[in-house]
């Protein structure tokens, strides 16, 4: 058994080991004398801490850098290709895959649609789509150090999804599934969450405290990221906004509610219009009409951008935002989505929550929930990592 003073120890020295790390990722190349000076450690800890770094190579040395008079230093940088990570999106009618290396660059990818499909047959394109990326992933000393699961609905905070009403899930186990399949951590996040995140990391406003990310695929999801942290809720399920009333006697939704805001602002506008039975393609049928000029096309996504602006007001009158990012399939339509939408944010939302606001598309091309899901794999990877007494176990 480990005494509190022994254990206190361990945490301090680990806790050391996470800043030398963290600066080493955020200051790429650095001298271990300026780790010193910007995590106030002496300089014997901070070499001691790298030399353990080196060793896991989660750290790599570089020859002399700038010197201030006196001997040039070793430069130090962060190996971002010690491992990679699995960011996996599932959409309700399409899976996105992503390979990347620990600092988020995509190194693979993996697409693939799909309708109406069961459970076990998604789950089944699901391991088709992981079994791709791992066969294309570099050779490295951790490998696939885990795999994000961004879902189109309520997750918990063990990562059960308790409900995803489009695709018919409820209670549904996906992490030891995938655990057990491919013996690596697993991370199961609702997608707008994962956004919301890979919008922080990744965008044009990584310094953005105050975030909101709009997922507008067949259902609407949103993401928070307020006062710089990722927001959850109490159970981890803030942000079911596609639910949220518009028409209070109006279609009925798959959720049990009446008129929700994603039955009018969504790619389910579409089908619905388009037809009954239609095939994933809507969207993109729809979108080749506009270009080509058809004036119902252009009407009906000039209708969905303005139901759009009326629930992005909503939005915006709750949290007083900096930033709105509107992400996903649907964000392909900006051309004829956006001035409909501005211009109904304009009218609904109140005129001092406007004064700060941006409302723009993601930059990210439909990426942000998979690169905010392989970002949760890699960080817990490293932070975990550097928990152990010994190396995180290898998948060679
Ligand atoms: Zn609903």
């Amino acid at each position: 058994m480990i005494s509190n003073r022994t254990w206190n120890q361990f945490k301090i020295k680990n806790g050391n080991k996470t800043l030398v790390l963290d600066t080493i990722r955020n200051h790429s190349p650095i001298s271990r004398a300026d780790v010193a000076k910007k995590t106030g450690l002496n300089k014997g800890t901070v070499s001691s801490q790298v030399s353990e770094l080196l060793d896991e190579e989660l750290i790599y040395e570089k020859g002399p850098g700038k010197s201030s008079g006196g001997r040039r230093p070793v430069m130090l940088l962060f190996n971002q290709k010690a491992g990679y990570s699995i960011g996996i999106d599932i959409g309700v009618n399409y899976i996105l895959g992503l390979l990347t290396d620990l600092e988020g660059n995509i190194v693979g990818e993996t697409f693939t649609g799909f309708k109406n499909l069961s459970y076990q047959s998604i789950t089944k394109k699901i391991f088709h789509v992981v079994d791709e990326l791992m066969a294309a992933c570099p050779l490295s000393k951790y490998h696939i150090v885990g795999i994000g699961i961004g879902v189109p609905g309520a997750v918990n905070k063990h990562g059960q999804v308790l409900y995803a009403p489009n695709l018919g899930w409820q209670n549904i186990d996906l992490k030891p599934l995938m655990e057990k399949r491919y013996d690596c951590p697993v991370v199961i996040e609702n997608e707008a969450n994962a956004g919301a995140y890979g919008e922080k990391r990744f965008g044009p406003n990584v310094n953005e405290n105050d975030l909101v990310y709009v997922s507008v695929g067949v259902g609407i999801g949103v993401g928070f990221i307020l006062n710089g942290e990722l927001y959850r809720g109490t159970g981890g399920f803030s942000g079911e906004m596609g639910h949220t009333s518009i028409e209070v006697n109006g279609q009925k939704c798959r959720c049990g509610n009446r008129g929700c805001w994603e039955l009018y602002a969504s790619e389910q506008a579409l089908i619905k219009k388009a037809d009954e039975n239609a095939d994933p393609e809507t969207l993109e049928i729809m979108l080749k009409k506009a270009e080509s000029g058809d004036k119902e096309a252009i009407e009906t996504f000039h209708n969905i951008g303005k139901y759009l602006g009326a629930g992005v007001a909503n939005i915006i009158n709750s949290f007083n935002p900096k930033q709105v990012i509107i992400g996903n399939r649907l964000a392909a339509a900006k051309r004829w989505l956006e001035n409909p939408m501005l211009e109904q944010t304009k009218n609904s939302a109140l005129w001092f929550q406007q004064e700060e606001l941006e409302i723009s598309f993601s930059a990210l091309n439909t990426h942000s929930a998979a690169l905010g899901m392989a970002a949760f794999s890699f960080e817990n990877f490293l932070k975990t990592s550097l928990q152990q007494e010994t190396p995180y176990i290898e998948h060679q």
